[in-house]
């Protein structure tokens, strides 16, 4: 019989019992103007956002899934043109190129950060490359001046897939500040999650701000007449009451984050088998994930379900090996380190809720199987 879990991998309860009140009015006052679709609770986010993450503008849209389907969109990528990403990362990131009949081509990730090579992005731009997608994965930004500086210097556009980054920052400025555009999204586990589906979309561009606006419903700036053929795109009020109460936490939370990946860390000080997520120079990472490397992966998850620990595999298989991807004609082992991330790497429970004890469960199960003390 299945063990009881004992240590989610992520737990919303605690957070939620803690600020029920203030979301209750926030819900509340949506429920009595009736209004639903965008308005006032959604442009209130909007300008929230956009001064945390220090930005000009900042627009909502459906999901984060969309944010970068409609970054896409507004860059005019199309047809033909290819956009560089890592194979290593959330589905989206990739469905949102190939959506548009537009090619990914893929660049290989740094195995320190699990995050794009800018030397590999640089191997891959060829005079159809219309933009580059980096990722900020787990919550750590990608080493972003080499590659904004390969951007300038070929003029292709960067696009910062922040979806699990917000809050976090590189030699001080913010995730989805640095690059062209930056993406947001707001499902539950991200560390600013609201309850259901959700995304922004950052720039200073005011022009390409605009365009989004008018993309995310339907490509139309007066209601019924169109000049594109946009989407429908829109973050609904109720999720924006949300998630403006809970954004007035966020600092707090990352930082909690940030604390219980330090302390697995010194738990695994004196644990040769478990490689830590470094913390790479001039980053602040938020830890929307916390992820080992370890040998014998398949057979320690399998062990931490038993022993009742949640846990979770960021991602099994990397995009160009992907069955609906096949048609881009990639092969095993054309991206080697992505390929090896994708069989050694394993998330722990990490919430700021996250007890010490709970932590401390975790890591003498894990050393254990390691040690062969159990
Ligand atoms: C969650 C996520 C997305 C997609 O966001 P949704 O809101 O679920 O559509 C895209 N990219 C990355 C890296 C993500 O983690």
């Amino acid at each position: 019989m299945k063990q009881s879990v004992k240590v989610k991998l992520l737990d919303l309860v605690p957070q939620y019992e803690r600020i029920k009140d203030e979301i209750f009015e926030a819900i509340g006052g949506v429920l009595s103007t009736q209004q639903f679709i965008l308005g006032s609770p959604v442009e209130t986010l909007e300008g929230r956002i956009a001064d945390f993450c220090r930005v000009e503008h900042a627009v909502g849209c459906a999901s984060g899934s969309d944010a970068l389907l409609l970054a896409l969109m507004a860059l005019g990528v199309r047809e033909g043109d290819e956009v560089i990403t890592t194979p290593y990362t959330f589905f989206s990131t990739v469905s949102s190129i190939t959506r548009l009949g537009a090619r990914p081509v893929f660049a290989d990730i740094d195995p320190a950060t699990f995050n794009i090579d800018p030397a590999s992005i640089r191997d891959s731009i060829t005079a159809r490359t219309k933009a580059v997608i980096v990722v900020h994965l787990f919550g750590q930004t990608a080493d972003m001046d080499p590659i904004l500086a390969l951007g300038g210097e070929r003029g292709v556009p960067v696009i910062e897939d922040a979806c699990q980054a917000i809050g976090a920052s590189y030699k001080g400025r913010s995730a989805g500040s640095m690059g062209s555009v930056g993406c947001f999204s707001f499902f539950p586990s991200k560390n600013l999650g609201g309850y259901g589906d959700g995304g922004m979309i950052t720039t200073d561009d005011v022009r390409l701000a605009q365009n989004i606006r008018i993309l995310r419903v339907h490509g139309s700036r007066e209601r019924y007449f169109h000049d594109f053929v946009g989407i429908n795109s829109r973050l609904d009020a109720i999720q924006a009451a949300v998630l403006t109460v809970k954004l007035g936490y966020l600092e707090e939370w990352n930082e909690l984050r940030r604390e219980r990946a330090a302390y697995y860390h010194e738990l695994f000080s004196e644990v040769p088998e478990v490689t830590v997520p470094p913390v790479t120079e001039g980053n602040v990472p938020v830890f929307n994930q916390y992820v080992i490397r370890i040998q014998r992966r398949n057979e320690c998850k399998a062990f931490c379900i038993e022993n009742g620990i949640g846990c979770e595999i960021y991602y099994p298989v990397p995009l160009h090996l992907q069955k609906c991807f096949s048609s881009l004609g990639y092969r095993e082992g054309d991206f080697p380190e992505a390929e090896r991330a994708s069989r050694e790497t394993l998330a722990l429970p990490i919430y700021p809720e996250l007890e010490k004890g709970q932590q401390e469960y975790v890591a003498e199960r894990i050393t254990g199987f390691f040690q062969g003390r159990l």
